[in-house]
C-alpha cells in the first residue's frame, strides 16, 4: 500500500501566490510571480498574440488533430532560427535537433531525461547547477536520477557576479560535466555574465571538456533584443560545442499557461543529430505523446509573418523597457528616501527580477506589515511594480532597512 508516503512541502512561490490571493488589504503588492504585468498591474496580452490568434482563428483549415511527436515544424525551426541565429552554421549543416516540449520547464526536462539515459558519466557524477538558481531546476534534474551540485555565481557584497568562483569551479568541475547555464536574465539574481566573461566561460568549459545546457527562459524580455539575449548561445555553438537549449515562449510571448517551449540539441554532425532525434522522439512519445498546439501556432505565426515578427519585436522593447524604467524609478525613489545601503544592483541587474539584498527578517515584515509579497530570498519581480504602486513599495523598503 501507499502508507508510506510521506507530506510533501508546498511549493514556495504557488504558496506565495496564494497568500497574496487572501490577502484583502487594499495596497497589497504581488512581487512575487515571474510574470510580466502592465502599469495596472494586469496580465498583458500582446498585440501580436491577439493578431496571430485571429489570423488562425480564419483559417477554415484550422483543425484539432494531432502535432507530430516532435510538434509543430514550421515553429521548432523558427525558434531554432530565433535562438541560434538565421545564419547559423549548425542550423545549415543539420545539425540540430528541435523538438516542442511542454514549454521551458517540459524542455529542460527532456534535456534531463535524454542525458540520463544516454549520457556516459561516472557513477553519481553531477549535474552543476548555479548557486542560486530557478527552483525547479534541482527537482527536475533529481526526478530522472541525475544528482545535483551547485557552482558559485552570486556574491552577495557585490549584489553581483562570483566570477572568480564561478570559473574556478568550471575548471576542477570533473571532466565532461554537464553545466547548466541561464543564457540570459538568470532567475532569481538578475546578474548576468558580460560577454567578456562568457568568452572566459567557453574557454575553461572548452578546456575542460564541460557540456553547455542553457535554459533560456527571456530572449528578447531581458534587454529587449532578440538577438542580445542569444549572445552567449551563439557564441558557444561558433566555438563549436554540442550543446543543448530549452527554449520558452512564456515570458517573451506572453503564453505562461498555453505551453509553448522547445528543446534543441545542437550535435556535432548530421548524422549524430539524426540519431538524437530518433532517441529524443522515442521520450517524448512515452511522456505526452505530442505536445498541445496553440501556443506552438501563436508563436510560429509571431516569427514565420514577418509583420507579425515586427510588431513583436515591438512588444518586447515595451515589456523590457517598462521594466527597466522600473529600476531607474525604484532606485531613484530610495536614493530621493536616503534609504541606507548602495542600491544601484537594481539598476545593473537585468529581466524579471532583481536580487534586492533584502534579508529574509526584512522580507517578513515587508509581508505582515505592507501587505507587498516576494520570496523569502528577497527577489521581487520588477514587472509588478508600477506607477500606482512604487512609492509605496519604496517607503515600505526604506522604513524596513532603517528598523
Ligand atoms: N527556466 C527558467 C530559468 C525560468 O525562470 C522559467 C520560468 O520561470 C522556466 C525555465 C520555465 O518556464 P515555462 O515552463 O513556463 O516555460
Amino acid at each position: 500500500s501507499f502508507d508510506a508516503v510521506p507530506m510533501a512541502p508546498t511549493d514556495p512561490l504557488f504558496g506565495l501566490m496564494a497568500a497574496y490571493k487572501a490577502d484583502t488589504h487594499a495596497k497589497k503588492v504581488d512581487l512575487g510571480v515571474g510574470a510580466y504585468r502592465d502599469d495596472n498591474a494586469k496580465p498583458w496580452v500582446l498585440p501580436v498574440v491577439k493578431k496571430a490568434d485571429a489570423i488562425m482563428r480564419d483559417d477554415p483549415s484550422l483543425d484539432h488533430e494531432y502535432l507530430p511527436i516532435a510538434g509543430l515544424q514550421s515553429f521548432t525551426q523558427a525558434a531554432a532560427r530565433l535562438i541560434l541565429g538565421r545564419d547559423s552554421p549548425a542550423i545549415a549543416d543539420q545539425r540540430v535537433s528541435s523538438v516542442q516540449t511542454i514549454s521551458g520547464t517540459g524542455a529542460v526536462h527532456l534535456g534531463a531525461a535524454f542525458i540520463s539515459k544516454f549520457y556516459p558519466r561516472q557513477q553519481n557524477q553531477p549535474v552543476f547547477l548555479s548557486n542560486p538558481t530557478w527552483a525547479n531546476h534541482q527537482q527536475i534534474f533529481s526526478n530522472v536520477h541525475l544528482p545535483t551540485t551547485t557552482y558559485p555565481y552570486y556574491y552577495p557584497p557585490t549584489r553581483g557576479l562570483d566570477f572568480d568562483g564561478f570559473t574556478e569551479a568550471l575548471r576542477t568541475a570533473p571532466e565532461g560535466s554537464i553545466v547548466l547555464l541561464h543564457a540570459c536574465a538568470h532567475n532569481p539574481t538578475g546578474v548576468d555574465p558580460t560577454r567578456e566573461q562568457w568568452v572566459e566561460i567557453a574557454k575553461i568549459m572548452k578546456a575542460n571538456n564541460l557540456f553547455p545546457f542553457f535554459d533560456c527562459a527571456y530572449q528578447g524580455f531581458a534587454s529587449g533584443d532578440l538577438d542580445n539575449d542569444a549572445w552567449a548561445v551563439r557564441h558557444f555553438v561558433e566555438q563549436g560545442f554540442e550543446l543543448c537549449v530549452a527554449q520558452s515562449f512564456s515570458k517573451n510571448l506572453g503564453l505562461y499557461g498555453e505551453r509553448a517551449g522547445v528543446f534543441h540539441f545542437v550535435s556535432g554532425s548530421m548524422e549524430r543529430q539524426k540519431r538524437i532525434a530518433s532517441q529524443l522522439a522515442i521520450i517524448q512519445r512515452s511522456e505526452i505523446s505530442n505536445p498541445p498546439a496553440y501556443g506552438a501556432r501563436i508563436a510560429d505565426l509571431a516569427m514565420n509573418r514577418p509583420e507579425l515578427f515586427e510588431e513583436w519585436k515591438v512588444n518586447l522593447r515595451t515589456m523590457a523597457g517598462r521594466i527597466i524604467t522600473c529600476r531607474e524609478q525604484l532606485v531613484a525613489k530610495l536614493r530621493e528616501r536616503g534609504t541606507p545601503g548602495d542600491w544601484s544592483h537594481i539598476m545593473k541587474q537585468i529581466g524579471m527580477f532583481s536580487f534586492t539584498g533584502l534579508t529574509e527578517e526584512q522580507v517578513k515584515k515587508l509581508r505582515e506589515e505592507w501587505h507587498i509579497y516576494m520570496t523569502k530570498n528577497g527577489r521581487i519581480s520588477m514587472a509588478g511594480l508600477n506607477s500606482h504602486n512604487i512609492d509605496y513599495v519604496a517607503t515600505a523598503i526604506d522604513k524596513v532597512v532603517r528598523e
